[in-house]
């Protein structure tokens, strides 16, 4: 059996991470989604790295909820998975999916890599990795309430977070893995959980996996561009209804 996963924000938002949409997205007043992009860190890279590592905290004291562990129970069952997920967190990886059956479609929030060449590495800027701000070259604090940013060790360029920002493009690579998982065969069941599936990449996968007439299960207490499509609408929470989801397809011996 094939399965794909597509998750979203609405995934992790139980375990206390804030969506990009809605007012517990907002940063001292700012909107994430004018962040999360190139212009404001061209701008203002200070502050956009002082948002990048509170929600690094935040996301280290969070734990994986009902829907990470539902996904990484399915991965487990299934013989050809693959979860794409849009989440930079690193709930999915803590739930126990590893590494080669997931795609992490916009990045990961611990990587910090070379605005300029192709230098990266895990950690690199967060107050509580003082040995990894040793070893970067970093200007001198002005305040306590500065954050050093990370410059490159290889060519002394500023460093950026490991994500996709708005407007940018996906990374080649991973795109390959999902584009090569989509091609191989037309999968059994598609599930799409916690995301509006407002990016077209996002759409376009859901449809063709589920060519061939697979299950296509929507989980998301709205509706969503991708509702008209689904074979089955679960309105509620993923935290809710992953578990019971991925208890009936287990049980029913489908998988
Ligand atoms: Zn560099």
């Amino acid at each position: 059996m094939r399965v794909l996963v597509l998750t979203g924000a609405g995934v992790s938002a139980e375990s206390g991470i804030p969506t990009f949409r809605g007012k517990d997205g907002y940063w001292r007043n700012l909107d994430p989604t004018t962040l999360a992009t190139p212009e404001a860190f061209a701008r203002d890279s200070k502050l956009v790295w002082e948002w990048y590592r509170e929600r690094r905290e935040r996301i280290r004291t969070a734990q994986p909820n009902a829907a990470h562990e539902a996904v990484a129970r399915l991965a487990q069952q299934t013989d050809e998975f693959l979860l794409v997920t849009q989440n930079v967190d690193d709930l999915h990886t803590r739930a126990g999916i590893p590494a080669q059956r997931m795609v992490r479609i916009h990045g990961d929030i611990f990587v910090t890599r070379c605005s300029r060449c192709e230098f990266s590495e895990r950690g690199g800027v967060g107050s509580s990795e003082p040995h990894m701000r040793g070893r970067l070259r970093s200007i001198a604090p002005a305040s306590d309430n500065d954050v050093n940013l990370p410059w490159c060790a290889k060519c002394h360029a500023l460093m950026r977070p490991g994500v996709v920002w708005f407007g940018e493009q996906l990374s080649r690579n991973e795109l390959e893995r999902v584009e090569n998982f989509i091609d191989a065969g037309a999968c059994d069941v598609v599930i799409v959980a916690g995301t509006t599936a407002t990016f077209g990449y996002i759409m376009d996968w859901a449809m063709r996996a589920s060519r061939d007439g697979a299950k296509l299960i929507e989980v998301n207490p709205e509706e969503t561009s991708l509702s008209r499509f689904a074979t089955r609408l679960v309105r509620q929470p993923a935290a809710i209804a992953l578990p019971r989801i991925v208890d009936a397809l287990i049980n029913r011996g489908a998988l």
